[in-house]
């Protein structure tokens, strides 16, 4: 379809965007090293006030931005406003706290004085996924700006408007023009990029195939990335977890975002003892779920945000059923216009098979039994990814073998998996590597620099 704004709900065109010419791009790439050049040089005052004027635009248009996203890509618009206003936290998050995670740090050694100073490392690509449409970019925007970077956007081709939005808000609170930039440019454009000597550093968000993609094309360069790709997180529950709580959250875990979420739980791993019970229960709650139209304030469940996924998603169930998955609820696309699909529950999925290990990308959760917690660990380990694992358990020496044993960027202990400001977030394995957010995600895109005086 190429960059443009297809309403996931009724699957009808919006707006329809032209690529970026070569010489559209050498234009902005020159206005970015431009701009750049002076921007480093500004102190972390000039850019506090920049960036929480960022925020108050954020706060102040939340409703407008929000429409925004559910119109390109179909999250309901309750979460699409809490995700405006999460993007106004980060902000003022590293406005506050970014001189301060950048201080010099002074060590004695044989010198009259040694330290580290982090400085900026350039103008940083930001390739990014659509289903936080602003939230992954102001994640990777706030400290990327905050350290002196600048920062150039290629956002996926689905989300053209949320993507100069993003563009305009920075520029609006004061930022200089090219400090940070959208590029309306398909994924072909990308490791042609890596090669200009003007691009420092990349950082993307979205699948493996692309992660792998924009890595090989960084390595060939000698630059920095951060990947944060996909996932299929477990959420695993023993007999002494608050089964009330651990029930209710499994379903904001997997339904969030329409299902459409890296850190959803999507494989659920239940103690033998109690999973009659949780079953019975999870299935009540799914059932109660609303699916419809993004817009309204009643719907649980908007569309998926493309028709492709809608198709992945239906083979993935179908691969399962073959290989011998019980249907618990849902599992047939909605006969309707939009890209909609049903909470859907897969019991009796082989462990063994491929599908078991495959991430879904919609409300689809997986069910699968433990006889104890060694088995739980295990099963929830089988899996190529690693990014982040939630576990319910009252008992202290289950949450210590949980935080120590289970593979993952993350681990919650009777919460749900997300992201939040203050803490580091990224994953191991195929799940990609390098951390956004926290003190760590600030330290990505900076050179440390060693400095020696006598
Ligand atoms: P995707 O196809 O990989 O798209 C993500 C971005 O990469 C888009 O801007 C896309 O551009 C671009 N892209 C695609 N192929 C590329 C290539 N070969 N080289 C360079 N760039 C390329 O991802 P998606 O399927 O839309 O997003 C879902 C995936 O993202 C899931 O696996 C999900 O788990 C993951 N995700 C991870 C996190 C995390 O923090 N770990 C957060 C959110 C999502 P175009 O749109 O133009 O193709």
């Amino acid at each position: 379809m190429g960059i443009a704004t297809v309403n996931p709900a009724t699957g009808e065109v919006i707006k329809t965007f032209e690529p970026l010419t070569d010489s559209d791009i050498e234009i902005r790439l020159q206005k970015a090293q431009k701009a750049f050049e002076q921007y480093r040089k500004t102190s972390f005052e000039q850019r506090s006030r920049w960036m929480n004027e960022a925020a108050n635009i954020l706060a102040a248009r939340k409703e407008e931005f929000g429409k925004l996203m559910t119109l390109e890509m179909g999250k309901t618009l309750k979460s699409a406003i809490a995700e405006v206003e999460k993007c106004a936290w980060v902000c003022r998050f590293y406005a506050e706290n970014a001189a301060q995670f950048l201080a010099d740090i002074h060590t004695q050694t044989d010198a009259s004085d040694s330290f580290v100073r982090y400085q900026p490392l350039g103008i940083v690509l930001a390739v990014m996924p659509w289903n936080f449409p602003f939230w992954q970019v102001f994640r990777f925007a706030a400290p990327g700006l905050m350290a002196g970077n600048g920062g150039l956007l290629k956002h996926a081709s689905n989300v053209p408007q949320c993507a100069l939005a993003i563009e305009e808000i920075f520029l609006q609170a004061g930022f200089p023009p090219g400090v940070f930039q959208t590029l309306l440019i398909g994924a072909d454009r990308v490791a042609p990029l890596m090669a200009d000597d003007r691009i420092k550093a990349a950082t993307l968000t979205g699948s493996e195939p692309a992660g792998a993609s924009l890595a090989a094309a960084a390595g060939k360069q000698i630059k920095k990335v951060v990947l944060e790709l996909g996932g299929s997180d477990p959420f695993i529950v023993m007999p002494s977890a608050d089964l009330d709580a651990a029930v209710s959250t499994a379903v904001t875990a997997r339904m969030l975002n329409n299902g459409q979420s890296c850190i959803a739980a999507k494989r659920f791993i239940v103690a033998e003892s109690i999973a009659n019970e949780f079953e019975k229960r999870l299935i009540e709650k799914y059932q109660a779920l609303k699916v419809g139209d993004p817009m309204l304030p009643d719907t649980d469940i908007g569309p998926l945000a493309t028709p492709t996924i809608l198709k992945d998603l239906e083979h993935q169930v179908q691969v399962s059923i073959e290989q011998g998955a019980k249907v618990l609820i849902g599992g047939q696309t909605l006969d309707q216009p939009g890209n909609f699909y049903p909470p859907t529950i897969l019991a009796d999925i082989p462990l063994d098979s491929a599908i078991a290990r495959e991430e879904f990308f919609g409300p689809v959760a997986m069910l699968f039994r433990a006889a104890d917690i060694e088995m739980a660990i295990q099963i929830a380990n089988n899996i190529p990814f690693g990014l982040g694992a939630s576990a319910w358990t009252n008992d202290p020496s289950e949450q210590e073998q949980f935080i120590d044993e289970l593979e993952a960027g993350a681990v919650f202990i009777n919460g749900l998996v997300k992201s939040d400001p203050r803490l580091p977030f990224g994953g191991i394995k195929r799940s990609g590597f390098g951390r956004e957010l926290g003190i760590q995600g600030i330290h990505e895109f900076v050179n440390i620099k060693t400095v020696w005086v006598k």
